[in-house]
C-alpha cells in the first residue's frame, strides 16, 4: 500500500488509550478531554500554497520582438473578448502584450487562478479535472456553485511591512516568497474585513506603529487577521505583534472601534518568531469576547483565533448540509466525526444519529467543540482532542464500531495507518469530504481495494477564483446493497 506523505504522523505504534488525557462527562453529557499541549501542526501558515495562474503568457507590459498576443477582457464580466491581435516579425511597431484582469495584482499574487475566466468555466475546468482524478471510481456530479462568487473570503489575512522609505504597507506574499504584494480590496475577500484593514494601514503613523521588517526581525505589527461571522454580523480583528505591549493600546482600539463599530472583538496576538506561522502562542484580549460566533445549518459556533472555520460561509453550509443528506441518516447510528475543527459537522449532524463520537488534534478547536454542543444543546456527541490516526487505531484495538464516518481532513488526505484502522472497524458509510483531489483520488483507491465503492461525488466550490476544490464523496460498504 501507498505511505502517506503526511509527516508528524504517530504511524503504527500502538496505543491502548482512546485520549492524551482523561475523560470527564461534563453537565449536559457532553464529555470534555484533559487536552495536551498545543500543536503547530493546523496553525495558519503564511506562504501561499498552490501553483501559478494557469492563465498562459499573460505578463503584462514586457515588449516582445518578434509577434505579440493582445487578449481583452472585459472589465466587468472578466470574459477574454475574442479579440486576439497578432502582429508578424515584418512589422515595425513592437507592440506590448496587454491582458485586462479583474485584478491588477492578480498575476504578482497569484491567490485567484481563474479570476479572469467566467465562472461556469471555471466550473467547468475544476470539474474536468476531478473526473481525470476520480472519473474511474464514480460519475462525478454537478459542482454546487455560489450565486455571486464574489467575496466571499470570511477569514482575511494581510501581511504587513513597509516600503524602503518606511511607508506601511499590508497586502498579500507573492506566491511561493515572502515578497508582499500590497492590496487594498481583494475580490476574494470580504469587504469589510478590506475596509479595516487599510483603516489599520492609516492609523499606524499617528500611533507611531512600526510595521515588521522581516529581514532584520524589527518592527511591532506583522499581520493583521479578520474572522467574521457572515450570518451574526460579528467581527473578530486579531493584531499580530512581535511584543505585547501595543502603544496606546487603549486610543488605538477606541479610534479603530470608532471608524469601524461593527467590530466586535479585538484580540491581540504575540509571535515573535521567525517562523512561517501567522499566529504566536500568547493571546491577549483587547475588546470584546476574543471570539466571534456564526449560525451554520441553525447551529451556532464559536471561533477563537486559531480554531479552524471554513472560509466561505455561503457554501459551508451547502456543504454540511449535502454531507448529511448523503449519508441517510436514520436516527440510530453509531456516527464518528474525524477531523472535526470546532465541532460543525457532527454537531449539526447529531440530531439525526444515536450519538457522535468527534476527534481533533486542535486543542483550541476542541474546546470550541464542547462550548459548541453545550450552547446548542447538544447532549449525544462526545470530544477527543487526539490525532485521528491514533484515535482510529485505538478504536480498532479496543474494537469498538461506527455505523457510519465523516471525514474530513487536511489537503494531505488520511494517513495509511488511518484507512487501515477505517477497515478494521467497517462502517456501512463513509462520507468523505476533500479539499484535496489528487489526495482523494489515491484514498478513493485505498477504499475500493478494502471493500467499499463510491457511490456519489458531489463537488462543492467552495474557492471560488481558484483552482481548490472541495469534494463530498460518499462510499458505501461493497457487500451492502
Ligand atoms: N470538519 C471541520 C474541520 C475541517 S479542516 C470543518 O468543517 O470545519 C481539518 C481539521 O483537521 C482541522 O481542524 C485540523 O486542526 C484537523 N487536523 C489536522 N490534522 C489532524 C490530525 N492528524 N488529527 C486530527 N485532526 C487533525
Amino acid at each position: 500500500m501507498m505511505m502517506n506523505k503526511k509527516t508528524g504522523n504517530p504511524g503504527a505504534s500502538k496505543v491502548h488509550k482512546k485520549t492524551d488525557g482523561s475523560a470527564k462527562t461534563g453537565k449536559n453529557g457532553v464529555k470534555s478531554v484533559k487536552l495536551s499541549s498545543k500543536t503547530d501542526k493546523e496553525r495558519t501558515k503564511t506562504v501561499k500554497s498552490g501553483a501559478r495562474s494557469d492563465k498562459a503568457g499573460t505578463k503584462t507590459g514586457k515588449p516582445v520582438k518578434n509577434s505579440t498576443n493582445s487578449v481583452k477582457t472585459s472589465s466587468k464580466t472578466g470574459k477574454p473578448s475574442a479579440k486576439v491581435t497578432r502582429s508578424n516579425a515584418k512589422s515595425d511597431k513592437v507592440e506590448t502584450k496587454s491582458v485586462k484582469t479583474r485584478c491588477k495584482v492578480s498575476s504578482k499574487c497569484g491567490g485567484c487562478q481563474f479570476i479572469d475566466m467566467p465562472y461556469k468555466q471555471q466550473l467547468k475546468v475544476k470539474h474536468d479535472r476531478l473526473e481525470g482524478l476520480i472519473g474511474k471510481y464514480c460519475e462525478v456530479g454537478e459542482f454546487i456553485g455560489m450565486e455571486d462568487p464574489d467575496h466571499y473570503r470570511c477569514k482575511v489575512h494581510a501581511v504587513f511591512t513597509h516600503d524602503r522609505k518606511g511607508n506601511p504597507l499590508s497586502g498579500i506574499y507573492q506566491e511561493g516568497s515572502h515578497k508582499v504584494v500590497p492590496v487594498d480590496a481583494c475580490l476574494l475577500e470580504d469587504k469589510k474585513a478590506d475596509d479595516i484593514i487599510a483603516t489599520i494601514r492609516g492609523m499606524l503613523r499617528s500611533f507611531k506603529i512600526k510595521t515588521y521588517d522581516e529581514d532584520y526581525g524589527q518592527g511591532l505589527l506583522r499581520h493583521v487577521l479578520i474572522r467574521v461571522g457572515r450570518n451574526s454580523g460579528q467581527i473578530m480583528v486579531i493584531l499580530v505583534l512581535t511584543s505585547p505591549i501595543l502603544p496606546s493600546k487603549n486610543n488605538f482600539v477606541k479610534a479603530l472601534l470608532k471608524a469601524h463599530p461593527e467590530i466586535t472583538t479585538i484580540v491581540l496576538n504575540v509571535n515573535d518568531k521567525h517562523t512561517s506561522m501567522i499566529l504566536g502562542d500568547q493571546e491577549k484580549v483587547l475588546y470584546g469576547k476574543g471570539y466571534i460566533t456564526d449560525t451554520v445549518c441553525g447551529m451556532e459556533f464559536k471561533i477563537s483565533p486559531k480554531s479552524f472555520y471554513q472560509v466561505n460561509p455561503v457554501q459551508t453550509e451547502k456543504m454540511y448540509s449535502k454531507a448529511i443528506e448523503l449519508a441517510h441518516l436514520d436516527g440510530s447510528e453509531e456516527a464518528l466525526d474525524c477531523y472535526s475543527g470546532v465541532g460543525t459537522i457532527g454537531i449539526i449532524a447529531s440530531p439525526h444519529v444515536k450519538h457522535v463520537t468527534s476527534v481533533e488534534i486542535n486543542a483550541d478547536a476542541v474546546k470550541d467543540a464542547i462550548w459548541n454542543a453545550k450552547n446548542n444543546g447538544i447532549k449525544n456527541v462526545t470530544f477527543y482532542k487526539n490525532d485521528a490516526t491514533r484515535f482510529m487505531q485505538q478504536m480498532a484495538d479496543s474494537g469498538d464500531k461506527a455505523d457510519v464516518v465523516f471525514m474530513d481532513p487536511p489537503r494531505s488526505g488520511a494517513t495509511e495507518e488511518f484507512l487501515n484502522s477505517l477497515f478494521i472497524l467497517y462502517p456501512k458509510k463513509v462520507v468523505y469530504i476533500s479539499c484535496g483531489p489528487d489526495s482523494l483520488a489515491r484514498d478513493l483507491g485505498i477504499f475500493t481495494k478494502n471493500g467499499y465503492r463510491v457511490t456519489d461525488c458531489v463537488p462543492v466550490d467552495m474557492f471560488c477564483h481558484t483552482r481548490s476544490i472541495e469534494t463530498i464523496v460518499l462510499l458505501k460498504r461493497a457487500d451492502i446493497k
